[in-house]
């Protein structure tokens, strides 16, 4: 083919799955120059994954989407665990909730992958006018190192081939029973050999003409799934072992007499394996189903091709006999080999970034390698953006391996765990020693459910997460340099107890000074790459804490303050740092004008900002949020609490340690060339004073 054009850009993005797609997200809510590429010629349709995890509705809800999620799916409150009794007849042994209840404002939900990417896709052209370029490759990779730490520099090239809809479109390999054609998953499992190669080959056969374009790009990402070709290409391993766990999966519309079907079970027969039912949106119902066992190490590849969904369906009437069950309508189905491995290394130089299955392959009934694959992205993409937008140096890229791989090892410890014991057979007895025991099973499950819900996740000390970091607490691909700079300020822990550093921020409901409307505090802090400074002076009727508010609000203004080094000059007033402040005294008697102007940014046009101040009192419709008390916050005293743009918490202190926060951005934030940006400047003379 013919070179036809070369082009810049700042991030590229190869893979439109969950992990690129969460990607793309961010580049087009902060407005940084983004592409995204698919070697397919058409997203998905029905099948894949489909659990929603609670954290994972909590980013879609930042990003305006939740509601269509939320709307949408199935809702999975209760888990039923079936076990064989005495006689070997399968029963149910235990009822547990799904999503633990009050850790989220959310609860596990499924909904098929098509329609969770239709929402990111829709996100994504709606803010910036990005959409997926289908069908084109990447052919061929080139990466400067030696320009890594040049922020002006574009040290990658990637040539990419653009290929016929013919090249771009998967081959599905079965028909149904009755001769229609049915969807399956085959070519996206992780058991098919990757076609990526093959793709390249043709393409150069076919020698159209202005099918290979050439750009340059600051920053990458491969999100290209398993078998991830930017992976191949940087020469990066993943680590661990290939099981030997066959499953099949199955998505009917089940005809049965099985009493629990509309919720998800764990059902373990006495001796014909277990089944995973997940009920789901449209009177589907998902079936996991483990096939077989090859010897390990013996080197068997099973042969996919022998698997149909009638073998599926086969073998879940045995488990769930003397129970029926049977379908008119099969959805999709697929077969998944379980291997569990974690890259070694999340990026090239902190340029090219892996994320999702490319550096994280595991099972997937616990429903978390969607779940945790767009949560790396979601890692990373705000800090990719606020470096190539210049308002932070590159020290914060470095906390996206470090924060990551920890999370992918303790997923891949957690999934070893759940499968063997998923797998296993029933214990007999306390005397059979090769079976598993059931007690273990729910034990497991229970604790598994605060993992798997995304909501466990605390983020070692580093220059963004302002606490003290033993080794253990740091991850490995922690930095020497990052730790030390974090070290230089403390957070003070006590003074918001279950504002967790490291974590994400919890959610209560507090109400708007202005207008008394009540929300919940998470539903705040959207994802537009913004920082937030959060002060939560007590109650300031007291004067004390009155004073302590006053005297803040004159640093916070000064023109060498943090606010006004790091927000460049033609932006808006809080486009890097939005300051919220929740009181704690009676709404009904104070008013936005008890706090200091910083609080209500003052603009020409549109005057105060009423969107920065809020409560925690009694709301007309939903009760109290009792947000100090939640937050574990002495309403005498109040803190000041950092968060990161993507909620989770970097510090907390005192309400009025100015010096603090001023010095945790400072470590690496880039100072901007004006010190006044545009609105944040003082009320005119004469106009309404
Ligand atoms: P992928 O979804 O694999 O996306 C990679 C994308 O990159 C694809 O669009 C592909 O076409 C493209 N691509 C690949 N190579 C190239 C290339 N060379 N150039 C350009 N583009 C390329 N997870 C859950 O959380 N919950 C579940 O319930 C769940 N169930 C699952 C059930 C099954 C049957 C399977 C197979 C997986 C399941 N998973 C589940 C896992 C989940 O599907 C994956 O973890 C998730 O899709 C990974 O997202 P990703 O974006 O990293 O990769």
């Amino acid at each position: 083919g013919s070179i036809s054009a070369k082009s810049e850009v700042d991030v590229l993005i190869v893979g439109a799955g969950p992990a690129g797609l969460m990607m793309a997200t961010w580049m087009s809510h902060c407005g940084v120059n983004a592409r995204i590429v698919d070697k397919r010629g058409t997203k998905i349709f029905n099948g894949q994954a489909d659990g929603l995890q609670c954290r994972t509705l909590e980013i879609f809800d930042s990003f305006g989407f939740g509601h269509r999620a939320w709307d949408e799916s199935n809702h999975m409150l209760e888990i039923c665990l079936w076990n064989p009794d005495a006689n070997g007849i399968i029963q149910r042994s235990d009822r547990i909730p799904d999503t633990i209840p009050g850790i989220s404002r959310f609860q596990q939900v499924v909904l098929h992958q098509g329609r969770i990417e239709r929402f990111f896709l829709d996100s994504i052209e709606s803010k910036s006018g990005m959409r997926v370029e289908r069908g084109v490759l990447p052919t061929k990779l080139e990466f400067d190192e030696s320009s890594a730490e040049d922020p002006n520099a574009y040290p990658i090239t990637v040539t990419l081939r653009h290929l016929s809809e013919e090249e771009a479109t998967p081959k599905q390999s079965a028909t149904s029973a009755n001769g229609a054609a049915l969807s399956d998953g085959l070519y996206r499992s992780n058991m098919t050999p990757d076609d990526t190669n093959e793709l390249i080959m043709q393409a150069e056969l076919n020698k159209k003409a202005n099918n290979e374009e050439i750009v340059k790009a600051k920053y990458m990402l491969g999100a290209d799934g398993a078998h991830s070709w930017v992976r191949n290409q940087l020469g990066f391993k993943l680590e661990g072992e290939s099981t030997d766990y066959i499953w099949g999966v199955l998505d009917i519309i089940p005809i049965t007499d099985f009493p629990d079907i509309r919720m998800r079970c764990a059902i373990h027969s006495a001796n014909s394996g277990s089944v995973m039912v997940i009920p789901r949106e449209n009177k589907l119902v998902r079936l996991y189903i483990q096939l077989t066992t090859t010897e390990k190490g013996a080197g068997t590849k099973f042969d996919r091709s022998k698997i149909t969904p009638e073998d599926i369906l086969q073998s879940a009437q045995r488990i769930m006999a003397p129970y029926k069950i049977a379908y008119r309508y099969c959805d999709w189905w697929t077969a998944y080999q379980i291997g569990q491995r974690v890259g070694t290394q999340f990026s090239a130089r902190e340029r090219i970034f892996l994320a999702g299955d490319a550096v994280h392959t595991h099972s997937p009934k616990a429903g978390q390698g969607m779940n945790v694959s767009m949560q790396d992205a979601y890692n990373l993409g705000w800090k990719v953006a606020s470096v190539v937008k210049g308002i932070s140096d590159r020290s914060v890229l470095k906390t996206y391996q470090s924060e990551r791989r920890r999370i992918a090892q303790d997923l891949i410890e957690f999934d070893h765990k759940f499968s063997r014991l998923f797998s296993g057979r029933p214990a007999k007895d306390v005397m059979d020693e090769e079976g598993i025991s059931m007690e273990g099973f729910k034990e497991a499950f229970e604790k598994g459910n605060m993992f798997a819900s995304g909501i466990a996740v605390n983020y070692g000390a580093s220059v963004i997460v302002a606490k003290k970091g033993d080794a253990a607490e740091q991850g490995d691909g922690s930095d020497v340099a990052v730790k030390k700079k974090a070290l230089q300020i403390n957070s003070n822990q006590s003074l918001a107890t279950n504002v967790k550093l490291g974590m994400r921020m919890p959610s209560f409901k507090v109400l708007n000074q202005s207008d008394a409307r009540p929300s919940h505090f998470q539903e705040l802090l959207k994802s537009n790459g913004r920082w937030r400074v959060i002060i939560f002076p007590g109650d300031i009727s007291i004067p004390q804490q009155a004073d302590r508010l006053a005297n803040l609000g004159n640093r916070l203004a000064a023109p060498d303050s943090f606010l006004r080094r790091y927000t460049p000059s033609e932006a808006r007033y809080d486009s890097v740092f939005e300051l919220l402040a929740v009181h704690a005294a009676p709404r009904q008697k104070t008013t936005i004008f008890d706090f200091p102007e910083a609080f209500r940014p003052y603009d020409v046009r549109d005057g105060w900002d009423y969107w920065k101040i809020f409560v925690d009192d009694q709301s007309y419709h939903e009760g109290h949020g009792q947000i100090y008390q939640n937050y574990g916050i002495d309403r005498q005293e109040g803190c000041a609490v950092i968060l990161r743009p993507d909620q989770y918490v970097s510090y907390v202190g005192s309400m009025d340690d100015y010096e603090a926060i001023d010095k945790f951005f400072s470590a690496f934030m880039i100072p901007q060339r004006s010190s006044h940006p545009k609105g944040a400047v003082s009320v005119p003379n004469g106009i309404l004073k």
